[in-house]
């Protein structure tokens, strides 16, 4: 009976540490940045998997015409093949974090391997832009524990996830991706989409691209302005000092 009770209780652990390891606001394994106080009248968008043809640069016409700055979190091996696109996004003023170099999911590697996969998606961003004051990681499908931040912390770089997803990654629809925004906005989320997909590059995200426009529009003329993560960032440590 004790035996079945602790191995039930060791279950339930494992299962508790396992959801945690994956939940985007979890912060059982050390501080990660998931927005701004609720209410704030901020938001701030945010792009995995890229570079991404064409899919990036149409992002990037959307969000000049709305005067609107972003960050992308770039997969490494994308950026050694595309560094043109990069390069656009940097002069555009969006802010650029680290994706890893291969996507993999980070729970199931070593040290070494967690170590590996984010120098050298840096030394790839480090190639197109100046290293950046406040340095950002995202780890692939959120996946995380303690290694993983540690090694991230110890290369420099600030760990981002986000609160709310617009699983463009299977949206029918851009409707499907703004409803998921319009029915979780309170103000200073940080939300989620994608311009390239980890499986490989050309990912069709032709509707992350509308429902981009359409948030965007509808957010600002109900008086949400857009941020950057480190413009978040900023922020939060003036306003906690
Ligand atoms: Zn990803």
């Amino acid at each position: 009976m004790l035996g079945a009770l602790a191995s039930a209780a060791g279950v339930a652990a494992a299962a508790s540490a396992g959801y945690q390891s994956m939940s985007p606001t979890g912060q059982w394994f050390g501080k990660t940045f998931t927005g701004l106080p609720a209410g704030t009248r901020q938001l701030a968008l945010t792009y995995d998997d890229g570079p991404n043809d064409p899919y990036t640069l149409r992002l990037l016409e959307v969000l000049a015409r709305r005067d609107v700055r972003a960050t992308f979190f770039l997969i490494g091996r994308y950026v050694r093949q595309r560094p043109g696109i990069v390069q656009e996004l940097v002069k555009a003023g969006h802010a650029i974090g680290n994706h890893t170099f291969t996507h993999p999911l980070l729970i199931f590697k070593t040290k070494a391997q967690i170590r590996r996969e984010i120098v050298d998606c840096e030394s790839a961003l480090t190639e197109i832009r100046p290293v950046p004051q406040l340095p950002l990681f995202r780890p692939p499908f959120g996946g995380r524990r303690p290694e993983v931040l540690r090694v991230a912390r110890e290369v420099g770089l600030q760990p981002v996830m986000w609160t709310i997803a617009g699983y463009d990654w299977k949206a029918p629809s851009a409707e499907y991706i703004e409803e998921k925004l319009v029915r979780n906005v309170r103000g200073g989320e940080v939300v989620l989409l994608h311009d390239g997909g980890h499986k490989n590059f050309g990912a069709d995200r032709s509707r992350t691209v509308e429902a981009t426009a359409n948030s965007i529009k509808r957010y600002q003329s109900e008086g949400y302005k857009f941020v950057t993560i480190p413009e978040m960032i900023t922020q939060q440590q003036v306003s906690s000092h």
